[in-house]
């Protein structure tokens, strides 16, 4: 065991993912298993200025494994993006002797987190906690699973209403700046069209939806859409339709936190506790600053400057598989 790896601490930062709490819980269990103490850090980085820290045994971690949300809570906190802020972080961290930090998050937790370890020396591990699944070099993020799970459920209601009512129904979904939740829930809802940030044909896929919509004698199309793929998201797109096509009612569903929350599915708790096991191994294995990632079912460290920098780019064939399907 690394001698210098006594305590860890761990938080949950950014948006929160379902599937967190298994990873605080894996985390803190393979901790305690290897003699390591764990040291909960509450509201992210905004706990870390504050001091807002409590020591979990493994108890603390019962019951959680099936619980959204995050039992630590996440905050985003601007403070820490100035060096006053990560400076009063650090004082914590030498207040509570730890020796290395796991953050769960997105993009912007890693990105706070590598620049702390490269101001104050300290190991940090990042697991990816985030439903929009755009972090580079891990094929699924924690949380992803289950909010696609989700999305498509609501399509399926939404369903039922649009075919009663002859009706386009524009429905905005999460991601960011990234198309995977809604290109994925568009095939697995089997949508008529998908706009999304990496694919720019708005109009065109409407005209489509909407002609073989009458070729097909359908009578009512759901549309999802990216929340920032078009300015003024599934609102616009519904204004856009309205005007080259008043024939047609649109409905709009904005589905918003509601992807967030609920209890993970079990890919997303497989992941989170395979991630977090081997967040603990990387530390005492001596890895710094990377973050835990799976690739073909192997879990893979991929460092923190290529998972927030690097573009992931959603698979053409899904794209072409969405617009062949939705005819
Ligand atoms: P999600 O993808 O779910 O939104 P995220 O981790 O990307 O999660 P952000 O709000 O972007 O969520 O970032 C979380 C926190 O990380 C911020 O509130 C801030 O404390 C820290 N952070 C983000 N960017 C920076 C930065 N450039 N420098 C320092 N800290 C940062």
């Amino acid at each position: 065991m690394s001698a210098n790896l006594k305590i860890i601490g761990v938080l949950t930062s950014g948006g929160d993912a379902p599937g967190m709490n298994a990873a605080i819980r894996a985390v803190t269990r393979a901790a305690i298993g290897q003699g390591i103490r764990v040291k909960a850090i509450y509201r992210g980085y905004k706990g870390l200025i504050d001091g807002e820290v409590t020591e979990f045994t493994s108890q603390d971690v019962s019951g959680i494994i099936q619980r959204g949300g995050t039992i630590i809570k996440s905050a985003r906190c601007t403070e820490f993006q100035t060096r006053e802020g990560r400076e009063k972080a650090y004082q914590t961290i030498l207040k509570e002797q730890i020796d290395a930090l796991v953050v769960i998050g997105g993009d912007g937790t890693f990105t706070g987190g590598r620049l702390f370890a490269q101001e104050y020396d300290i190991p940090v591990i990042g697991l990816p906690g985030t439903i929009d699944n755009d972090l580079w070099g891990t094929d699924a993020t924690i949380g992803y699973d289950t909010s696609l799970s989700t999305i498509t459920e609501c399509i399926d209601k939404l369903r039922d209403t649009a075919t009663s009512h002859e009706r386009i129904f524009l429905v905005e979904v999460m991601g960011r700046d990234a198309g995977f939740l809604t290109l994925n829930a568009a095939i697995a809802g089997g949508c008529e069209a998908a706009i999304i940030p990496e694919r720019t044909s708005v109009m065109e896929q409407i005209e489509d939806a909407i002609g073989n919509g009458r070729r097909k004698s359908k009578n009512s199309a759901i549309v999802l859409v990216q929340e920032h793929a078009v300015e003024g998201g599934a609102n616009a797109v519904a204004q856009m339709v309205e005007k080259e096509h008043p024939e047609y009612s649109t409905r709009v569903t904005v589905l918003g936190h509601l992807q967030r929350g609920g209890s993970p599915t079990a890919f997303d708790r497989i992941l989170a506790s395979r991630m977090g096991v081997a967040a603990i191994q990387a530390l005492l294995d001596g890895q710094r600053n990377v973050m835990v990632g799976i690739q073909n079912d192997d879990i893979v460290l991929v460092p923190l400057s290529k998972a927030i920098h690097q573009k992931k780019d959603v698979k053409e064939d899904k794209w072409q598989a969405m617009l062949t399907l939705s005819i």
